[in-house]
């Protein structure tokens, strides 16, 4: 099916730059490859499908064609699809669960007995789990994730065939820690571990080669953190990672105690990135999730490794890790993405991830100012054009998907959200006077374009997602009429 978009899109070129696009064609081939975009084409002077028929000759010749136009409604707009950078998939029972409980208790008390859970006698419940907190994140958007599972390999195979099922983009990360002091029982040898690492590779190649090759399934080295791994796996998963070509996701400086820790553990170390660099885990495919406390020197070493952080505010916020200043990393030159971090953040839609971003920065901005009054310090404070680009195009950057999701590009995949702010589900009321109307290239129409965008990101949820698609397939449909369909003949 090659499917023509016409409406409005919206979407961040860079962190400093947000386009507002509106009667805008998009050409979707069957592979799920925008291969066709014309900006600012009104209707009114010819029908959208007779000018696209006239002017673009597709690679494939179209058999099945669908147009779908969004132009008429004010309050629509395409979006690309969010990147959850950070999420513990075997977690997700836990959200909303254990607030006030530092991060190493609640890691203790919470987390390990869980993740722990996750074993072939329970293949039931872990099915359960993982094929809802992946239809949730879908339902908010979420069209790519990088999760952690957990050490387990039949439940990480399970969890690897659910995202298939449900066609979400997914990076899977076998969690790999070979002791764990605080709970003894879930952990797993040395030798296990690079197994069970190597075993889920393989089941994923193997079972999914066409989904690999289109990047909709691939594997993550998961050193949980370095408090964790014995140097030898440290090391081990650095080669792997290596000569695998794989990416890495791991956390980073959460919390004060758990920087504390490492400098026990590994005191011959000058800081906590400068362990992840010895054994190679820092590269510019390496998430680094948190990231609350780093010194600058660290902050140099991940620049200049061009990994990226996850930043996960809610989770930051539950556990009273700290608020991470983002606008510091950014300045740095280090790219910043979003994450949810179930359950240590207890939102599963990056939407809310946004917003909790903005006001972490707020925060942060009241605290400096605490300590010094005269000034205002708003270089600390997040935009919204700014975290709309961590969700979406610093997502795919961190990921190390740049060049195919995380914007509207020709050559990119299909990956993409349809909102609706108006309609009786939506979460929000919009006034008349709020609606833009008139000239699509005024000021006032993008300003008020903006304003809405603004009243998404701070009112919005899931109930504005009305359509989500990943490579060019839907995979969330609110709508219940069904969209006309045209064959030609
Ligand atoms: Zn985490």
């Amino acid at each position: 099916m090659y499917t023509l978009f016409y409406g409005t899109f919206i979407h961040t070129p860079s962190i400093n730059e947000i386009e507002i696009r509106t009667n805008t064609l998009v050409g979707v081939d069957p592979t799920g490859r925008i291969d066709f975009i014309r900006y600012n084409y009104s209707k009114s002077d010819r029908d959208p499908v007779k000018f696209f028929f006239t002017n673009h000759t597709p690679s494939e010749p179209i058999k099945n064609f669908n147009f779908q136009d969004h132009s008429n409604n004010p309050l629509q707009f395409f979006f690309p699809g969010f990147v959850d950078t950070h999420i513990h998939a075997s977690q997700y029972p836990n959200v909303g669960i254990g607030i006030g409980v530092p991060l190493l208790d609640w890691l203790k008390e919470y987390t390990f007995p869980t993740e722990n859970a996750f074993k072939q006698e329970n293949m039931e419940m872990a099915r359960d789990v993982y094929t809802k907190v992946i239809n949730r994140t879908l339902q908010n958007g979420t069209t790519c994730a990088s999760y952690f599972t957990t050490i387990d390999l039949p439940t990480t195979e399970l969890f690897s065939d659910l995202l298939i099922k449900y066609g979400q983009r997914g990076f899977v990360g076998k969690v790999c820690m070979d002791h764990n002091e605080p709970y003894p029982e879930y952990a797993e040898s040395f030798t296990d571990c690079i197994d069970v690492q190597q075993k889920i590779i393989n089941y994923i190649d193997q079972k999914y080669p066409k989904e690999r090759r289109e990047k909709l399934i691939t594997p993550i080295i998961t050193p949980r953190f370095a408090p964790v791994c014995s140097e030898p796996l440290l090391e081990t998963l650095g080669m792997v990672s290596k000569s695998q070509n794989l990416p890495i996701q791991t956390h980073i400086a959460e919390n004060l105690k758990e920087v504390e820790l490492m400098k026990e553990l590994f005191p011959k170390f000058e800081n906590y990135a400068s362990v992840y660099d010895h054994f190679s885990l820092l590269t510019n495919r390496t998430i680094l999730a948190h990231a609350v406390h780093l010194t600058d020197k660290e902050c140099e070493i991940i620049s200049e490794r061009k990994c990226s952080i996850s930043h996960c505010p809610t989770s930051n916020t539950f556990l009273s890790s700290g608020e991470a200043p983002v606008k510091k990393y950014l300045k740095h030159n280090i790219n910043v993405s979003l994450g949810t971090d179930l359950s240590g953040g207890f939102e599963s839609s990056i939407l809310s991830i946004m917003k909790h971003s903005i006001l972490v920065s707020h925060h942060l901005a009241i605290t400096k100012r605490h300590s010094d009054p005269k000034k205002e310090h708003k270089d600390d404070k997040l935009s919204i054009n700014e975290v709309m680009y961590m969700a979406t195009l610093g997502g795919a950057k961190a990921v190390g998907l740049s060049d195919m999701v995380g914007s509207f590009e020709v050559g990119k995949k299909w990956d993409a959200q349809l909102i609706d702010l108006g309609g009786k589900d939506s979460s929000m009321d919009i006034f008349e006077w709020q609606v833009p109307s008139g000239k699509v290239v005024s000021k006032e129409y993008t300003d008020k374009v903006e304003q809405l965008l603004g009243k998404w990101v701070f009112n919005g949820d899931d109930r504005n997602c009305r359509k989500v698609w990943v490579n060019g397939k839907v995979v969330i449909d609110k709508e219940v009429k069904r969209e006309d369909e045209w064959v030609l003949v």
